[in-house]
């Protein structure tokens, strides 16, 4: 489904991205992993046209995707969650979610079109299938850490992405909201049939969700895997772990 080709992205001289390279099919739960500043995000940004990549390419369903702009890679259904939370604090669950579907269908709150009667179904279908229907009219500033990260989720929903992309998305939860969220992650998956690619520093949820991992260092793709095999994979080890020789979990 996607598949990305030493990509490159170079900030003032440094490699943030160098040579990157991931393949994603159709269904699975890919998950990047690599230590603070390996280029996670900034790969993140390269497939989702936030950023243009200096060289290399980006291919979805076949496609050559490779520096268009976010709000046309969103258009082929592939949608994104920030490392920061990103939601407007001062609307409703409800309406942030709302914003969303109507920024995909291209219509706007205007004089004519009463916003609150523009694709309330929707809205609410997706705030049922995350958990926060019962917070739809919240105003999100008040809502824990953990629900704001999930109403970003919700938001990325609103896209009717098939390939969906978060950027660490239990990052600051508590325990309990990081068990919920693995939840949600996996339903995302099995029920509505999505495609994620996710990274994160939470080694105990990369191995329970993932069908494969991609191990990032210093802008590179070090290996792509079975959880078995990057366990124990040597160069993991001694780049990942700075040279432990214990096998990860
Ligand atoms: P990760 O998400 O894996 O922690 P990032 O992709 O955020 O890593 O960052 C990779 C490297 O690129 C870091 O050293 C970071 O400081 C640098 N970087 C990221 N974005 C920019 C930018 N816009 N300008 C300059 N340097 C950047
Ligand atoms: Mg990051």
């Amino acid at each position: 489904m996607l598949q990305v080709k030493s990509l490159t992205k170079t900030f003032g001289g440094f490699k943030a991205v160098n040579g990157a390279n991931l393949d994603v099919k159709k269904g699975e739960i890919i998950a990047v992993i690599g230590p603070n500043g390996a280029g996670k995000t900034t790969l993140f940004n390269l497939i989702t046209g936030i950023l243009k990549p200096d060289s290399g390419q980006v291919f979805f369903k076949n496609e050559d995707i490779t520096g268009l702009p976010p709000y046309i890679v969103c258009k082929k259904r592939i949608s994104r969650s920030f490392q920061v939370v990103n939601v407007f604090q001062r609307r409703t669950v409800f309406e942030n979610v709302q914003v969303s579907v109507l920024a995909r269908e291209n219509k706007t709150w205007n004089l004519f079109t009463p916003s609150k009667k523009l694709v309330i179904e929707e809205t609410n279908r997706i705030l049922e299938s995350v958990g926060l229907i019962d917070k739809g009219d919240d105003i999100s500033a008040a809502l824990s850490h953990g629900d704001r990260k999930v109403l970003e989720i919700a938001m990325a929903l609103g896209g009717n992405p098939e390939f969906l992309i978060l950027d660490e998305p239990t990052a600051g939860m508590a325990a309990e909201e990081t068990d919920r969220c693995i939840d949600l992650i996996k339903q995302l998956s099995e029920k509505m049939g999505l495609t994620i690619l996710f990274c994160e520093h939470d080694m105990e949820l990369v191995f329970s969700i993932s069908d494969r991992i991609m191990v990032m260092v210093r802008g590179s793709t070090i290996i792509q895997g079975s959880c078995e095999e990057v366990r124990c994979n040597e160069a993991v080890q001694d780049a990942y772990l700075g040279g432990s020789d214990v096998c990860l979990m």
